[in-house]
This record gives C-alpha cells, sequence and structure tokens, in this order.
C-alpha cells in the first residue's frame, strides 16, 4: 500500500499486516480496525501507521461528541488535546476554574450538562463542522454501543510524512504518519 522504510534502520524490507487496537488512542471507547502493522525484517522493529493521522482525530472526535450520554473524563482530555488547547484556555472558554476541569478529566466528578454541550460545540466549531441539529435529541451513537469502530483504511491516502512519536492519555506512542497536512 505505501512504500516506506523503516523509521529506525531505513531498510526497505518492511512487512505490512492489519491489526485491530482497542484502546488504540488512549480511548476505551474507541476501537480501531484495519490498523497497518509494519514490521521491519532488518532490525525487528515493529510500528503501527496511522494514515490521515489529523482526519482520524477528527472523526474520532466527531463520534465522542455525538455520544447521547456525557463525555467521561478520558474522552473530555482527548478532545482538549484535539484543539490544541491546555487546561487553563479550556476552562476558561467553558467558564470554569482549572480545578473544576482538571477533576472532570481525572473522572473525580461528571462533567455538567451545559459545560459538555459547549465542548462538543467547540470541537464541532473548531473543525468547521456544522453542529448536527440532532447533538442534543438523537444522536447517532449510543453508550451502549461503545467501544465505537473506527475503520482506518477508510483514512487511507496515497503518500505519507512522517510525524514525531504521538502521545495521547501517556498510552500510545506509536510512529505516527499523516498524509493530510
Ligand atoms: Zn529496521
Amino acid at each position: 500500500m505505501s512504500a516506506l522504510n523503516c523509521p529506525v534502520c531505513n531498510s526497505a524490507e518492511v512487512e505490512i499486516s492489519r491489526v485491530e487496537r482497542d484502546n488504540g488512542l488512549g480511548l476505551e471507547s474507541i476501537r480501531l480496525v484495519n490498523v497497518p502493522f509494519l514490521e521491519c525484517r532488518r532490525c525487528g522493529e515493529g510500528f503501527e501507521e496511522f494514515p490521515a493521522y489529523r482526519r482520524l482525530i477528527r472523526q474520532a472526535v466527531e463520534l465522542l461528541c455525538q455520544l447521547d450520554a456525557r463525555l467521561n473524563g478520558q474522552e473530555i482530555a482527548f478532545v482538549r488535546h484535539a484543539l490544541n488547547r491546555s487546561q487553563q484556555e479550556l476552562a476558561g472558554l467553558l467558564g470554569v476554574h482549572t480545578v473544576t476541569l482538571s477533576r472532570w478529566e481525572i473522572g473525580h466528578s461528571e462533567v455538567p450538562a451545559p459545560a459538555d454541550r459547549l465542548l462538543r460545540a467547540l470541537a464541532f466549531e473548531h473543525f468547521g463542522r456544522k453542529r448536527p441539529a440532532e447533538l442534543s435529541t438523537a444522536p447517532q451513537h449510543r453508550r451502549r454501543q461503545r467501544p465505537i469502530t473506527l475503520d482506518v483504511e477508510q483514512l487511507h491516502g496515497e503518500t505519507y510524512t512522517y510525524e514525531t512519536p504521538h502521545t495521547f492519555g501517556g498510552t500510545n506512542h506509536a510512529w505516527v504518519m499523516s498524509n493530510d497536512g
């Protein structure tokens, strides 16, 4: 699918397989399928490839923001990272104290409905998407359907550039690539 060299030893002898990843974005609520897993035959290094990484993040955020239950702490932190906001910045936008936002993110208290709705609206605005009219009444993804399955292959593109290893929630340190800028 793509001509890639090993990022460690630069060998072109790279074998590609497809894997599934629960918690693939550091989120229990999202399961990734068709994630290309590349293994170097020379040095043995293995790494996951995320084509269209930014699009993947955007899609994950949009799916989360259509859940008919409030975002949990992990999801709030994920959305905040996707919006490139610090805790201080997002707390300011939501009109709450940083400590309050921090408590939501670590799961010590539940985000109140108005802040939950505002965060979703901010996310849709950030990605230039119209907020779904059904956001508050009939979301497409019900919490009981979790985890949401996201097919990485549908985001597949043709050219790749390397990005630095990315971390979300301190749990995911795969090699990350992107073809969407
Ligand atoms: Zn190698």
